[in-house]
């Protein structure tokens, strides 16, 4: 292994280096920073997000540029936004004790008029989103006559993106005599055809195999249906009591769900997507950064550019629509030596593209099981002893409390002071995954007639159903409206046609009856009539797919409702949710307690 000056690089950016915490190159700097150095020939690297790139391609051209002269001689194209401002920033470290070399970083969203008054004092390097370098080149404000260097960083997705014209346009604007350094984590057609018209027999270096994800990585599956894949990736999160991850979703919509029911549940979640603004985005990036927020929902778009080593975990609530992108999103975890583990929650059908991206990434994935309640807690619980010895203890102020604390707890031997302490931290935990199903079990899970048959609920049925415009929601919301009481809990909701079932807690079955009596509600100008059914009742139909609704607990740092807190789509794609302990005392307005209560505050 060499270092960084046996590379060829001189000192004041072996010594920038060393100040960064650099200490050896990467295989990718390994092999780029000779090659850059020593020949003008073009160069294609399969390099993935992390394994040092930024590094590998902007080091030598450090090395050779010309600081006297003030043209821009090296132009950087990055997908995104926060792509170009990390490299522009790395690129800045970099050149700290080059004195004379400047960096402008341009892109969207962003004032132009600075970026113009930046270049005008002239940049040896610029890096850029690929529509504002249009943009500016088509103002004559960035002028690529005498550069020397393209790079077209993340080539994949800048045409995943559809910036194909855009490169095109950058390509045109730059001189037939510079090198050109593409660097793809894939080579899908398009990149290929890139390198084949504008490229002249480009050297080909990689950093590990191509395509293939960081060795660094375990890719792990776990089988879910619809039903279960909520659930399931809060156990997994669960059970990873220090987990730092990203959660990718396919779409925006998709993403804003699953943020707002890990935000609802307690996690320390929040979402990252096209539909935020420039601000909102930048927002949710620095509290992920600084960790105050542990799990990232976020587009596979959104995502690019995120400079984070530490990530714990990938997960892939659903597989991205190109399997390629597999590729990217697992390679945000196990980057700079870091150990990380992917994980896809896949269903029957998506099952299929496992085998295909493992032939992509050259690796088995491995099948998990679902956690259970018990393993779950019993990880918890080994991670809070572990915390307790490795607690630093703040003798000087503590010291002044413990007189009065240990004459307090001085009736209690240490066998149950252990019991009291680790109770006061865990009968939330307990309590939660008390009774929690086994998520493997996809049989019972597919099966709504299986789920009716707990004895604890019983089963109702009630007059009205699709027909009369009746969903989940609306059915929860008029079981909330008949007061029926506080801490009722709803289970499985069939919606059929013109009738529909749903499943209360045995202990409110007589209030249940009592209540739709008394208050003989009606649904859409039907008087509505609800009776008790057998459970085993026959006929088929849409599964409710609900579960029984949750206390409102807290403990773990997180607000807790039970596993078993649901929700559901209402079917025109909202999200209908709500606990029971959400319910309003007095529910007097037909509103207030249902669904249009939160569609109001909507
Ligand atoms: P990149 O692939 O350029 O996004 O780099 C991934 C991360 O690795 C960044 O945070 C870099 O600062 C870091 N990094 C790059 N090269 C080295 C190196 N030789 N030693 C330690 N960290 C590095």
């Amino acid at each position: 292994m060499s270092t960084f000056l046996e590379l060829g690089l001189k000192e004041p950016i072996s010594r920038a280096l060393t100040d960064l915490g650099y200490e050896k190159p990467t295989v990718i700097q390994e092999k780029a920073i000779p090659q850059i150095i020593s020949s003008t020939d073009d160069l294609k690297a399969f390099a993935q997000t992390g394994t040092g790139k930024t590094a590998a391609f902007s080091l030598p051209i450090l090395e050779i540029l010309d600081p006297t002269q003030s043209n821009v001689q090296a132009i950087i194209l990055s997908p995104t936004r926060e792509l170009a401002v990390q490299i522009g920033n790395n690129i800045k470290d970099f050149c700290k004790y080059l004195k004379d070399v400047k960096v402008t970083t341009v892109y969207g969203g962003s004032s132009m008029e600075d970026q113009i008054r930046s270049l005008k004092r002239g940049s040896q390097i610029v890096v850029g989103t690929p529509g504002r370098t249009v943009d500016l080149i088509n103002r004559r404000a960035l002028k690529l006559g005498n550069v020397q260097w393209l790079v077209l960083d993340e080539a994949d997705e800048m045409l995943n993106m559809g910036f194909k014209d855009e490169l095109d346009k950058v390509l045109e604007a730059t001189p037939e005599t510079k090198q050109t350094l593409l660097f793809s984590a894939t080579f899908p057609r398009e990149v290929e055809a890139i390198a084949r018209n504008y490229m002249t027999k480009p050297v080909e270096i990689t950093s590990g195999e191509k395509n293939s994800g960081s060795d660094n990585v375990t890719h792990e599956y776990y089988a879910v249906t619809e039903r279960t894949r909520y659930p399931a990736l809060k156990r997994i999160a669960d059970l990873n009591p220090d987990i730092y991850a990203i959660i990718f979703c396919r779409t925006r919509r998709e993403t804003q769900e699953v943020a707002d029911n890990l935000i609802r549940d307690g996690y320390s979640a929040d979402s990252l997507h096209g539909d935020l603004s420039q601000g909102q985005r930048d927002s949710v990036m620095g509290k992920f950064r600084k960790k105050t927020i542990k799990i990232l929902v976020a587009t596979d778009v959104a995502a690019r550019g995120l400079d984070v080593n530490e990530l714990t975990h990938v997960l892939n609530h659903k597989l991205p629509d190109q399997i390629e992108n597999y590729t990217h999103r697992s390679g945000r975890t196990g980057r700079a030596g870091n150990k990380g583990i992917s994980i896809v929650l896949a269903n029957g059908k998506e099952k299929g593209k496992l085998r295909q991206i493992e032939r992509i990434i050259k690796k088995k994935f491995i099948e998990g099981k679902v956690p259970s309640g018990k393993e779950i807690v019993q990880n918890q619980l080994i991670n809070l002893i572990d915390k307790v010895h490795n607690i630093d203890v703040n003798e000087t102020q503590i010291g002044e409390f413990l007189p009065t604390i240990y004459e307090k707890l001085e009736d209690l031997d240490r066998e149950e002071l252990i019991k009291k302490f680790v109770s006061l931290e865990f009968n939330t935990m307990l309590k939660y995954y008390e009774n929690s199903k086994d998520l493997n079990d996809l049989s019972s899970r597919d099966n709504s007639r299986a789920r009716s048959t707990n004895d604890n609920m019983t089963r109702f049925f009630i007059n009205i159903g699709r027909k009369d415009n009746l969903n989940p929601g609306k059915l929860i919301g008029l079981i909330n409206d008949q007061n029926i009481g506080d801490k009722i809990e709803i289970g499985a909701i069939d919606i059929l046609d013109t009738f529909s079932f749903f499943e209360v807690d045995k202990n409110f079955e007589d209030k249940t009856l009592e209540a739709f009596a008394a208050n003989q509600p009606d649904f859409d100008g039907r008087s509505v009539n609800v009776e008790i059914t057998k459970k085993e009742r026959s006929g088929g139909g849409r599964r409710g797919g609900r579960k029984p609704f949750g206390k409102k607990d807290g403990g773990f740092g997180r607000r807790r409702s039970s596993e078993n807190s649901s929700r559901s789509n209402d079917g025109g794609g909202r999200r209908s949710e709500r606990r029971s302990s959400d319910r309003p005392k007095n529910s007097g307005d037909r509103n207030a307690g249902g669904f249009g209560r939160r569609r109001r505050e909507r």
